[in-house]
């Protein structure tokens, strides 16, 4: 084995630093700054471009993506019927992003990969809310769905040796067919006449019936074309294409940086002010909508932690994401109120062991899916993933892990967001 091939595969993973550099350098800037009273961990950033290339987004490139259809890792045993449908509304869950974060020193986790998948109805993630401090009482139902897949170097689906980039490298095997409406999931019902498109659900199969496939439908029984297979050439429909059939977000490459790498913003006055002077030029708010933001959170607590939170993420206002698997690692909560306790999250369903906290996910990704900063439309405060310490391995494919959803109380400005 080319160890240096070894080494370029894995310079695709997001893993805790081990570079022992980095971490002197993280210790200066603290001493430096001297502003931060906790040990900080070293935290990876994640920001999206629009893609260069989109073929650079599939699996066997191992991406890391928001939007537009999942890269499966295992493009065979994608996650079954009852585990892709938003608990509430019984539509097909819309992907949202996922990480390639492979362990080392694991042959098991080689390639790894976390999918995180929701419903676009706040109606739903409202209830959701409730639900996910419920899971002592049975598995509750959730709008939000995480999904862990791992793979041995040594796999059927892909070569063991890195990718070379250079637009040779397939995968060695087709995935599953897809459903042709959403693209998104395994598809597996036919349409009764044509027995030609397939579909992850009746909900889908009406959806495209309606919206064109009426017409085509009795021209396709007519035509010997093969059955609308897309099992990696998906991309060639273009019902999907930039999600104008609203069954997707827009897509994206996620890019990782180091947060130690970004200046923190430097406050003039006292250091109480230093959360509400960094949006009030990030965000061009005014002093009066910043008050008016804070007098929406009762508690002392919540508007500290929020004040916290919004000096943080000031250092990249346009991080989607913040990465840090490390058991001592925490997550950043906009609010004090609404976050779990120990035990409010439930052992790994698979080998009973302790969950540990990987990643969350900002409320910015939604502003670069175009989602409305109004009312009705989706949105939360953070989006917390914990999975397996042990990241275990099962005969299951898609082992479901867990997410913690933070929203803000009901509010006509929206905290924490960019705006168009
Ligand atoms: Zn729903
Ligand atoms: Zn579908
Ligand atoms: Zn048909
Ligand atoms: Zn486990």
């Amino acid at each position: 084995m080319d160890s240096n091939s070894a080494k370029n595969l894995r310079s695709l993973t997001i893993s805790p630093l081990e570079d022992e550099d980095e971490e002197v350098h993280i210790e200066e800037a603290e001493a430096e700054e001297d502003e931060e009273e906790d040990e900080e961990d070293s935290v990876q950033l994640g920001f999206v471009e629009k893609p260069k290339n989109p073929h650079l987004l599939l699996s066997h490139l191992f991406p890391s993506k928001a939007g537009g259809l999942p890269a499966w890792l295992d493009p065979v045993n994608l996650p079954p019927d009852n585990s892709r449908l938003c608990g509430f509304c019984g539509d097909p869950l819309q992907f949202l992003l996922q990480i390639y974060a492979s362990i080392d020193g694991k042959e098991s986790t080689f390639h790894r990969t976390l999918y995180v998948f929701m419903c676009p109805s706040m109606a739903c993630l409202l209830r959701d809310q409730h639900e996910q401090w419920r899971h002592k009482e049975g598995s509750p139902s959730r709008s939000v769905k995480v999904f862990r897949c791992q793979l041995a170097r040594s796999n059927p689906y892909y070569s063991s040796e890195p990718p070379k980039l250079d637009g040779t490298d397939r995968p060695l095997c087709t995935g599953v067919p897809m459903c042709c409406w959403c693209g998104t999931w395994k598809g597996g019902k036919l349409c009764g006449s044509c027995k030609k498109t397939r579909y992850c659900s009746e909900k889908h199969q009406a959806m495209h019936w309606k919206s064109g496939h009426k017409s085509e439908c009795h021209k396709l029984i007519a035509s010997d074309s093969p059955i609308v297979n897309n099992g990696n050439g998906v991309q060639d429909l273009t019902v999907f294409k930039n999600g104008l059939n609203k069954a997707t977000w827009p897509e994206y490459e996620i890019v990782i940086e180091e947060e130690s790498g970004f200046e923190w913003e430097k406050s003039e006055g006292n250091s109480s002010s230093i959360g509400t002077s960094a949006i009030v030029t990030k965000y061009n708010k005014t002093d009066e909508a910043l008050q008016s933001v804070m007098d929406q959170f009762e508690a002392d607590a919540d508007k500290k932690s929020w004040a916290s939170f919004e000096e943080h993420i000031s250092r990249a206002p346009e991080q989607v994401l913040r990465y840090c698997r490390n058991e001592t690692a925490k997550p950043l909560w906009p609010l004090c109120s609404g976050r779990p306790s120990k035990a409010e999250i439930p052992p790994c369903r698979y080998c009973k062991g302790p969950l540990c906290y990987e990643f969350q996910i900002m409320p910015q990704l939604l502003y670069y899916f175009g989602v409305k900063n109004d009312s009705n439309s989706l949105d939360w405060g953070t989006i917390v993933v914990l999975t397996c310490l042990a990241s275990c391995e099962s005969s299951i494919s898609y082992k479901e892990e867990f997410a913690w959803v933070q929203i803000y109380p009901a509010t006509s400005i929206r905290p924490g967001r960019l705006t168009m």
